[in-house]
């Protein structure tokens, strides 16, 4: 069986990986360079951002993905040598006393749910988990120790690098702009915006923020637009931030080296790439407001990226079933590199004909959707 897989991003090189490793060929098409938009960009935050607002089967696919990640960096790091930072560095999320207090419960509710380990702490015992928060209006914090985080980048340079020891064709500054179809209608490869062909059995779309796009100059359609999203990086020191912390003005990564993210908007802006003075200032007055001792701390880099939203919130998983032969992989929004592992099992069981591991009814392409939702895109 061959696979062409549309999208170099986390979802389809990873995605490609696992279908190699079950014995499929695979052809991965890019259109840039592979892992330079979305699954680079991101904050590798190893936790659903807001779990309590999505369906349960959302929860479940997160904590059946979060379970393949040890192996997953272990192999990574046999494979490659690249060490892409998987780190435990646990979550937290800081409560002052003018903020909504649903969070709280709902959180907490979900975390009994899922069996999520939490400990509640107070203001005192938040402050010295974590000396950097602002003492002024703290008011406690909610901790989940377990929690992990990846360096994105790294990640992606190990999984380049793991493809190319798998054997797996990579074609970069190939841009897919048609499906080529049998007589019968199934699909059997796809032209690039030269015309070439490349022929396979099956065709996997996994083009992130742009699969919408895709998905229309090929004759149907999917609802998955961009959300823009902001980030800067201070240049800190380790242990000056201990764990993630996610408050709603602003999130916070300290990576291994010291460098701290911080992050991220959540803009409907279509393709409009670039930082804005007006986003930087937000996060900037975050920094201040939450953990005003890194205010001072030298801004090292900013960039975007752009998540790939669709109006539930979840990802499209499985067939196209008007379009034989063709398959869609995407749509993760925020959590992405979260989802990644699971994403790459189940698809490439579904694939090539296996029950895939996990119940993949919520996530169907051709599902419903809602006409409003708390988390997903709101302007489809
Ligand atoms: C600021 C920010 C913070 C985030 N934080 C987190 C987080 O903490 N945790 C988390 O789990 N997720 C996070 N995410 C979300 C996560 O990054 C995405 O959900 C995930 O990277 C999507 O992966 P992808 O492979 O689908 O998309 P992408 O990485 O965007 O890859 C899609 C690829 O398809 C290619 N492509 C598009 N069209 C074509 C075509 N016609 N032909 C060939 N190639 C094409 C593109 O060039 C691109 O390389 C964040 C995202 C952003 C932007």
């Amino acid at each position: 069986m061959k696979v062409i897989v549309i999208g170099g991003g986390i979802i389809g090189c990873l995605t490609a990986c696992f279908l190699k490793q079950r014995g499929a060929d695979v052809v991965v098409l890019e259109r840039g360079k592979t892992g330079q938009e979305a699954s680079w960009a991101g904050a590798g935050i190893l936790c659903p951002i807001h779990p309590w607002l999505y369906p349960d089967a959302f929860s479940h696919l997160m904590d059946a993905s979060l379970a393949l990640y040890p192996d997953l960096q272990a192999t990574l790091m046999e494979e490659t040598g690249i060490d892409p930072e998987w780190l435990q560095s646990g979550l937290m999320i800081p409560l002052f006393d003018d903020d909504v207090i649903h969070h709280r419960d709902d959180a907490l509710a979900w975390s009994k749910k899922f069996d999520w380990h939490v400990d509640i702490l107070d203001a005192q015992a938040a402050k010295q988990q974590e000396p950097c928060l602002n003492s002024a209006h703290l008011d406690g914090a909610l901790l989940w120790k377990d929690v992990a985080q990846i360096r994105n980048p790294r990640l992606l340079q190990a999984v380049r690098v793991w493809m190319k020891k798998l054997a797996i064709e990579i074609h970069e500054h190939d841009e897919v702009s048609s499906l080529i179809e049998s007589s019968t209608g199934k699909v059997c490869g796809v032209k690039n915006s030269q015309g070439m062909a490349y022929y396979g059995d099956a065709v996997l779309l996994a083009g992130g923020s742009w699969t919408g796009e895709l998905a229309k100059n090929m004759g149907f359609s999917l609802p998955v637009q961009p959300v823009k999203g902001q980030m800067l990086l201070l240049k800190g020191q380790p242990n000056l931030v201990r764990h993630i912390i996610k408050h709603d003005d602003a999130y916070f990564v300290p990576r291994k080296d010291g460098r701290i993210l911080v992050g991220a908007s959540m803009e409907f802006v279509g393709f409009e790439r670039g930082n804005t003075a007006n986003i930087m200032q937000h996060l900037k007055d975050s920094i201040q407001k939450l953990t005003p001792s890194l205010a001072g701390l030298d801004i090292e880099h900013q960039w975007m990226g752009f998540r790939p939203g669709t109006p539930d919130g979840l990802p499209f998983l499985g067939a196209i079933t008007e379009k034989e032969g063709l398959w869609v992989a995407s749509g993760h929004y925020r959590n992405g590199v979260g989802l990644a592992p699971i994403t790459a099992q189940v698809m490439s069981q579904y694939m090539l004909g296996e029950t895939p591991d996990v119940d993949l009814t919520a996530f169907d392409a051709q599902r419903s959707m809602p006409e409003h939702s708390a988390i997903g895109f709101p302007d489809i």
